[in-house]
């Protein structure tokens, strides 16, 4: 995965932990919008960057058992692991993860085929 990738995973990502904290009231709607502007992309703004790191949440009584909280954690980690360049890589079985998967949950930490084996359906299709 190249820069580029990560710099837009991150964006995905940061977007949807900006989502989250106002959906829960911990930060006022609109207040951090994304302005990008097409094609000429300086990158993520300072306060943007900050809301990636972890000291961020310190300051909000995030309930870390709540399903919010829980994803919070969750794009934490996914967030983490492309500053380690583990981004996109199953935590299982190391493989990739498939991009599409990834666009649509940029958080996944299990590829398709682990996360089937993870939930124990059962069902062998
Ligand atoms: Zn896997």
């Amino acid at each position: 995965m190249n820069k580029k990738e990560r710099e837009k995973y991150k964006k995905l990502l940061i977007k949807e932990k900006i989502r989250i904290l106002e959906a829960i009231g911990a930060l006022q709607k609109g207040s951090l919008e994304l302005r990008q502007v097409e094609g000429e992309n300086p990158g993520i703004p300072t306060h943007l960057a900050e809301l990636a790191s972890d000291n961020f949440e310190k300051n909000l009584d995030l309930d870390l058992a709540s399903s919010e909280g829980k994803l919070i954690v969750e794009i934490n980690n996914a967030l983490a692991k492309l500053e380690k360049k583990l981004f996109g890589i199953c935590e299982e079985c190391r493989k990739k993860i498939g991009k599409k998967r990834l666009r649509a949950l940029p958080y996944a930490r299990l590829c398709i085929a682990c996360q089937k084996k993870d939930e124990g359906s059962g069902l062998n299709i």
